[in-house]
């Protein structure tokens, strides 16, 4: 059932540590699960994705937004002839290493990391994986395969590329170094990433009441398919979330569909025999033409009205003062973090015997590692322990 492009698990370049194959499931279908069965994974529940946690209880969260990311990629891995499992696994997977308070709090944390080799989401949620769930006996993470671990490296700087290259050497850095594409799946995930934060962040911002839908007929991509819906339902025009709702519905539904054909039409151009090919090739999964300047339109219409909200900014100052103070104290005083996060904070003896950078970079980490672990709510807990501060109203934050 797979196109020769598709990755196919019986193919897969493996995992680091040597383990016998499960019995009944691919190994793509065993790396989901192990992502569903992780901490980092639950944790999602309690982190931001543009609200924070405890503004409202219907406003996406890092999970329910990575159920969506998962459920559109599935769709349309499956009409391409992609694998459907890896697919799920690297959406499931794909925002594990966000900090808590979404992006203002990845912002605040890459300060405070500036002097230490800075902290980026995308190689955190492969640190996360790689290193920081303890689970196993016999090694650190979760010991994924090639491919799933790929998709989780959405972007990577040339510096932490070589990195990653030096310590795993033709693993997953390498495709930065020589400008090589991914696999089709994990390119699928980042534009199943793209539709679904769009079409909900419309929702919560209609939601929250920060935008409006007199604005959003500014948006072309929305309007178009406002406009659909109130020709072929005229009463919905007294019924403002289901035109919402009916509205985004049509908007999700004609994005899948227009990718579906893009990319099946580029694939057909190009007609890689392999996955080894599509990584030589430009991007294949894509919009048209289109559709793209549509999507963009929307993304810069979000930009302005939603993320850059007085309202949102506001919030993003408290939650990034929480995160700047967290990873002060803790600097300061390791003693303060539980036991584990304590011991990957001190040097080993001797080894770095001298080298005052490399001792405080090492700390630097492991109090980075722990911070952005943090739901939101634990890391506004925590600060009000620490600094005494009550940044937002007890019981909620
Ligand atoms: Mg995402």
């Amino acid at each position: 059932m797979l196109a020769p492009y598709a990755c196919d698990p019986a193919q897969t370049r493996g995992r680091r540590f040597v383990q016998a194959p499960a019995p009944t499931r691919t190994e793509y279908q065993r790396d989901r699960d192990r992502i569903v069965h992780s901490t980092a994974f639950r944790r999602l529940v309690y982190k931001t994705q543009v609200f924070l946690n405890h503004e409202g209880d219907l406003f996406r969260t890092r999970l329910t937004h990575s159920l969506e990311v998962a459920q559109l990629g599935r769709s349309m891995a499956r009409s391409l002839r992609l694998n459907e499992d890896l697919v799920e696994a690297i959406a499931l997977a794909h925002d594990l290493g966000h900090t808590p308070f979404g992006h203002a709090g990845q912002d605040a944390l890459n300060d405070c990391m500036a002097p230490y080799g800075g902290f980026e989401h995308n190689l955190q949620s492969l640190r996360v994986v790689d290193q920081l769930e303890e689970r196993y006996p016999e090694f650190d993470g979760l010991n994924l395969s090639f491919e799933t671990r790929e998709g989780i490296l959405k972007h990577c700087s040339v510096h932490n590329a070589r990195q990653l290259e030096s310590s795993e050497p033709g693993g997953v850095g390498r495709r930065f170094l020589e400008r090589q594409q991914p696999s089709l799946e994990a390119q699928l995930c980042n534009l199943a990433d793209e539709i679904a934060y769009n079409a909900h962040d419309i929702d919560d911002g209609v939601r929250s009441g920060l935008i409006t839908l007199e604005q959003l007929q500014a948006v072309a991509l929305f309007d178009d398919y406002r406009r659909q819906t109130l020709a072929d339902h005229p009463l919905l025009r007294h019924q403002g979330r289901r035109l919402l709702y009916e509205t985004i519905r049509r908007m999700l539904s004609s994005q899948v569909y227009d990718l579906i054909a893009a990319t099946q039409a580029a694939l057909d151009a190009s007609g890689p025999p392999d996955v080894a090919a599509v990584r030589r090739l430009p991007p294949l999964v894509q919009f048209g033409a289109e559709m793209r300047d549509k999507s963009r339109a929307l993304k810069a219409f979000l930009l302005q009205r939603l993320y850059r909200h007085p309202q949102v900014l506001q919030t993003n100052g408290q939650a990034k003062q929480v995160v700047r103070e967290l990873f002060q104290v803790y600097l300061a005083a390791p003693q303060e973090m539980p036991q584990a996060h304590q011991q990957r904070a001190s040097a080993p003896p001797h080894a770095m015997a001298g080298d005052t950078l490399a001792v405080t970079t090492l700390r630097a980490r492991a109090v980075a590692d722990y911070i952005a672990g943090m739901t939101d709510r634990f890391a506004a807990r925590e600060h009000q322990r620490l600094t005494g501060l009550q940044l937002w109203p007890q019981g909620q934050g």
